[in-house]
């Protein structure tokens, strides 16, 4: 088969700082991320069934809306359904991480209906559960994932704090499960690295939505801020890179991180070369100037569930949001969403009705420009205003480098 699935082990702390982890002389660390490990490879066993999902639910009814949370106490086994603490409705837990857990879940599922009209992970009032406080062996557990059915939680330890705490790690994976359900992202490549953005864009949208930070030039745009006990965040989309000292993200396609698709390799890269799409999302937030979740958070948003479907590199999802915002919105729009992917270097130029529309006046910066033209890889991107699934440009796969 040549795609496996959709998302491997759809972990917040990604694999490269867990491995660096186990090789930690501190053996409580080492033996803790080697846990961490093992449970996120086993995980993977979950890609064939994940890999249907789409095929199940695509033509199936609607159904009432619901929010129904449920979580669960592991405590401190790896049993995720050991013992249930808190219900949709009851009185708040004692309990800051069951609390948070519950309470984050219910935010990222009122985003997701107010903005975009959609009913819970699947559109179809999945309830969402979480386990707390899982362990593997007692070793503890460095990370939150979503396992292809639920969030599973981690308490950190001493290089992470709590990993309920963020709204945004929350918002990051349950997007995981919503890409599961819509465009199915294959977790590789180019396709994994955007399955990653996504969930990015929409962990750090959720937070600025809720936190109502309406101006994208001041807005936070980090990812797990002050998750590492250092202060540290993960991600940045405003500046890849920078976000903690090892942070190995690139933000332009000429700094494309070429690795094999293997656990080692990160399958590769894609929790590296999702800092591209992810700066071109916050290029075209800052641009349009807007909040956010008003315009740049829906393009994407019909982007993922509309648009996208299976095996998709970056200059398919560029093509994409650019028809989005001209079909959604208007032209101004998607000449602020072409320069942002010219900006990362994902497309050089825009042809048809964009390129006409003021383009000229709007070209790369003379970096961008310059990168672009060494690198010799990007495309150019023809944007159509036919079905965007004729664009012959789209269809194309990038070169390997
Ligand atoms: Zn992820």
């Amino acid at each position: 088969m040549k795609f496996l699935s959709h998302c491997a082990f759809c972990s917040i702390v990604p694999p490269y700082m867990l491995q660096k982890l186990a090789e930690s002389n501190d053996p409580q660390i080492r033996d803790r991320a080697i846990a961490t490990l093992a449970v996120i490879s086993r995980a993977r066993t979950l890609r064939a069934a994940m890999s249907q999902t789409i095929n199940a639910t695509s033509a199936a009814p609607s159904v009432p809306v619901a929010k129904v949370r449920r979580v669960f106490d592991c405590e401190g086994t790896s049993d995720l359904s050991r013992k249930i603490v808190m219900q949709e409705n009851d009185p708040p837990s004692g309990d800051i991480a069951v609390r948070e857990a519950y309470d984050y879940a219910g935010i990222t599922w009122d985003f997701y209906n107010t903005v975009f009209d959609r009913n819970s992970i699947d559109n179809r009032a999945l309830t969402i559960v979480s386990s707390v406080h899982y362990s593997e062996n007692g070793q503890g557990f460095d990370n939150a994932l979503w396992n292809g059915q639920q969030m599973i939680y981690g308490d950190g330890g001493e290089l992470f704090g709590r990993m309920t705490q963020c709204l945004d790690v929350v918002g990051h994976e349950l997007t995981h499960g919503i890409t599961q359900y819509s465009a199915g992202l294959p977790y590789q490549g180019q396709s994994g690295a955007l399955n990653e953005s996504m969930s990015d864009v929409f962990g750090v949208v959720v937070r600025q939505w809720h936190e109502q930070q309406n101006d994208p030039t001041t807005a936070n745009w980090l990812v797990g801020d002050k998750l590492l006990l250092t202060g540290a965040a993960l991600r940045s989309l405003k500046a890849p890179g920078t976000a903690n000292p090892d942070d190995p993200q690139p933000a332009h396609m000429k700094d494309y991180v070429n690795l094999p698709n293997t656990a080692a390799g990160d399958y590769g890269g894609v929790h590296y070369n999702s800092g591209i799409p992810n700066h071109a999302f916050y290029l075209a937030a800052v641009a349009i100037g807007k909040p956010a979740w008003e315009t740049a958070a829906k393009i994407w948003y019909i982007t993922l569930t509309q648009r996208l479907r299976g095996d998709t590199d970056f200059i398919k999802c560029a093509n994409e949001t650019i028809s989005v915002a001209r079909d959604f919105f208007d032209d101004s729009t998607a000449v602020k969403v072409t320069q942002a992917w010219i900006d990362v270097g994902v497309i050089t130029q825009a042809i048809g009705p964009v390129a006409s529309l003021g383009m000229a006046a709007a070209m790369p910066s003379p970096a961008a420009q310059t990168s672009a033209t060494a690198t010799q890889t990007a495309q150019t991107v023809a944007v159509v205003k036919e079905k965007p699934a004729k664009t012959a440009a789209s269809k194309k796969k990038r070169p390997k480098r």
